[in-house]
């Protein structure tokens, strides 16, 4: 999709800076008016594309800095869907959990003015990440359909609306974000289905990104999902898991997340550049896109930027060295 050899690109999140979540709350209190809050949200994402053209990541997104998470945020805006309160996931961590009530159906845009705003603030190529229809409904109560793959099937449509929205928009790069896939390896057919209506008649280059999971259980069986490139999460489980996918042929691009999400340490240009090299043990090297393990949401911006820097000084020596 790009031409660069080795393009650095991010998985989607940033982290909201604190002044921004400051805001976030008072607006959420009725003491900040829209407006306001409106412009807190645009300064954000202009300081995220700063900080990312800076760090020379290649595909920019806008860190998401208007997504509360990654479920509630899609289904606030999709006809069907109710939203309960608060439930806690882990630690002191909670989330607004939706629930099915009705017939799934597209209202309105869900990504479309994100990637209308990020196009006109950067020259560079973007990727626009969105939940993919397994998770959101995983992620999810369902009081309406019979079974949970009736609902991940009506809500694949809504997302192939949106992914064609997006598309007629300019978008030329989608990531599906679907880290409840390794937690029901036994539902991967229905994840499949959901991903092949997702993104059919989409035309536009497509990743999957699965993170979180013994991908032993998913390959070479997720190489059948209808996507032009799978995105996983290697630094943080040491890159364990190229023994799995050497033993059969990686037959997509790899999206190879080589700087780990989960740690504060800052991993040195030289040692990402190890890490990347890995990613030739799979794929040849214009296959590979080159990312952190997953968001960067729960590190300090501080330490996020220099880990991307690291990254990209790392992608742009190799590139050197290729
Ligand atoms: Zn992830």
């Amino acid at each position: 999709m790009n031409d660069k050899i080795l393009p650095t690109t991010v998985v989607g999140s940033y982290p909201k800076p604190r002044w921004l979540n400051h805001l976030i709350r008072e607006h959420s209190d009725s003491s900040l008016s829209d407006e306001v809050m409106e412009s807190a949200y645009s300064d954000s994402i202009k300081a995220v594309v700063k900080d990312h053209e800076l760090a020379g990541v290649d595909i920019l997104w806008d860190g998401e800095m208007r997504r509360e998470e990654m479920t509630s945020y899609f289904a606030e805006h999709i006809n069907g869907f109710s939203i309960y309160g608060e439930v806690r996931v882990w630690g002191n961590n909670y989330y607004r959990k939706p629930s099915i009530v009705d017939e799934l159906s597209y209202r309105d845009e869900l990504t479309v003015s994100e990637y209308r705003n990020l196009r006109g603030l950067t020259e560079h190529d973007i990727k626009v990440p969105i939940t993919g229809p397994y998770t959101i409904v995983d992620w999810s109560f369902n009081e309406h359909y019979r079974t949970k793959e009736d609902a991940v099937y009506a809500l694949a449509e809504v997302i192939n609306q949106e992914l064609k929205a997006l598309v007629a928009a300019g978008a030329s790069f989608i990531q599906i974000d679907d880290p409840a896939i390794p937690t029901h390896v036994d539902e991967l057919e229905i994840a499949r289905n959901s991903v092949e209506i997702a993104t059919k008649g989409v035309k536009a280059y497509t990743g999957l990104h699965i993170c979180y999971g013994d991908y032993s259980k998913l390959y070479p069986q997720v190489l059948d999902f209808s996507v032009d490139q799978l995105d996983f999460e290697l630094a943080n489980k040491s890159f364990q898991d190229i023994s799995i996918f050497r033993e059969h042929d990686f037959t997509k691009d790899i999206g190879f997340g080589c700087v780990d999400v989960h740690t504060r340490r800052i991993e040195s240009v030289d040692e990402i550049k190890g890490n990347i090299k890995k990613a030739f043990e799979i794929v040849e090297p214009k296959r590979v896109y080159v990312d952190p393990d997953c968001g960067l949401k729960l590190l300090s911006s501080q330490v996020s930027f220099q880990k991307l820097s690291n990254m990209c000084a790392a992608a742009r020596e190799l590139r050197g060295e290729l």
